[in-house]
């Protein structure tokens, strides 16, 4: 499954956003393929379509496609000098496909800020320091081994050391790799060095729990938007403990508080949907009378790919797939009617797989 890891300095929430979490999250052991870690919180992806699905085919069973959050707790000043905890912390975060960065925005002087004063720009210049320095290092050793095999005069090898000079340059300049916007080629080249600011970022400004309906208000919370559009960045903002509070409720009792607060869905289902979007991730389902299920592709994946996200098998035995769009299946009221309008493909190797298709795969054993 894919990750995210919940990262920001003491004391701004995380994990009152990441207690949140657990407490509206998924079983793990629904989802075999995600971990089983006190420090990972499994959640559903909320997806209108998926609830659509279900009442056209009244399945037995429906399955949302599943996202996990990593609390990541302890990233302090000098974390890339080793301070506390430091490298260990750095090296979680190389593992994620997505940093959420809580930022404090709310006023309490009843918990204390480590720099003694709410200051989001700050907070978030603090731990962008970290991981910018952590991917100087990696970035400065690239180079010198690069520049050994330059002799050669490859051009590759330049191709590369052209890049990586480029990305020093930013990163000199305090600016995170990802505000270089890469071509996908260039990200290819620099791949396997998991920069830590090459990744996608959503800033969680955490908002006080009068704030939250009206929380673009918030002066912080400005600033963070702003900031967060020069370097490529999303920005949700969300009430860590209001968040705790909606978490304990289900059903009606959730759907009324959130509309007494002026909302149409709580923040941590956008910060989801956010968060996979800006992964430029797809959903496709399978809809059987057996189990509707939604799953997770990567933008440009074709279709023996998503079948193997199934099962390896499927994508190694991989014949074609019937794929319906879910809005023709939607319009059209039935799969039949679907295939009578003439809008049922029979899609083989090379199909692109597009959000939202509705597939089945006919596969050898
Ligand atoms: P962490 O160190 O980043 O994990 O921060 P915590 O989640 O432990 O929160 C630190 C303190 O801030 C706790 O006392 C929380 O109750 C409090 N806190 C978290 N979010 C909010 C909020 O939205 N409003 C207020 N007033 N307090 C909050």
């Amino acid at each position: 499954a894919l990750k995210a890891g919940i990262v920001g300095l003491p004391n701004v929430g995380k994990s009152t956003l990441f207690n949140a979490i657990t407490q509206a999250g998924a079983e793990a052991a629904n989802y075999p393929f995600c971990t089983i870690d006190p420090n990972v919180g499994v959640v559903e992806v909320p997806d209108e379509r998926l609830v659509k699905l279900t009442e056209l085919v009244q399945p037995k069973k429906v399955v949302p496609t599943a996202f996990e959050f990593v609390d990541i707790a302890g990233l302090v000043r000098g974390a890339s000098k080793g301070e506390g905890l430091g490298n260990k912390f750095l090296a979680h975060i190389r593992e994620v496909d997505a940093i959420v960065h809580v930022v404090r925005c709310f006023e309490d002087e009843n918990v204390t800020h480590v720099d003694g004063k709410v200051n989001p720009l700050s907070d978030i210049e603090t731990i962008n320091l970290e991981l910018i320095l952590a991917d100087l290092e990696s970035i400065e050793k690239r180079i010198d081994r690069a520049r050994k095999n330059l002799k050669g005069g490859e051009k590759k090898i330049v191709q590369e050391v052209e890049l990586l000079e480029r990305i020093k340059e930013a990163l000199y300049k305090d600016k995170p790799a990802r505000s270089l916007e890469l071509s996908e080629e260039e990200q290819l080249i620099v791949r396997d060095l998991h920069l830590l600011t090459l990744k996608p970022v959503l800033y969680a400004a955490n908002v006080g729990e009068d704030e939250v309906a009206d929380a673009d208000n918030n002066p912080f919370v400005q600033q963070v938007r702003e900031f967060a559009a020069s370097e490529n960045a999303e920005v949700v903002p969300i009430s860590a403990k209001m968040e705790a509070e909606i978490a304990e409720l289900e059903g009606e009792d959730k759907a009324m508080f959130l509309e007494e607060l002026g909302l149409q869905e709580s923040g941590l289902n956008r910060l989801i949907k956010v968060a996979y979007k800006q992964l430029g991730l797809y959903t496709y389902f399978t809809a059987g009378v057996q189990e509707v299920r939604a799953w997770t592709i990567h933008r440009g994946t074709k279709a023996p790919g998503a079948a193997g996200v199934i099962h390896t098998d499927f994508e190694r035995g991989f014949i074609r797939a019937e794929v319906v769009a879910y809005a023709d299946l939607l319009a059209a009221g039935s799969m039949n009617g679907a295939k009578e309008r003439g809008q049922l493909r029979l899609e083989g190797k090379e199909y692109l797989v597009q959000d939202g298709d509705v597939m089945h795969f006919r596969f050898n054993v």
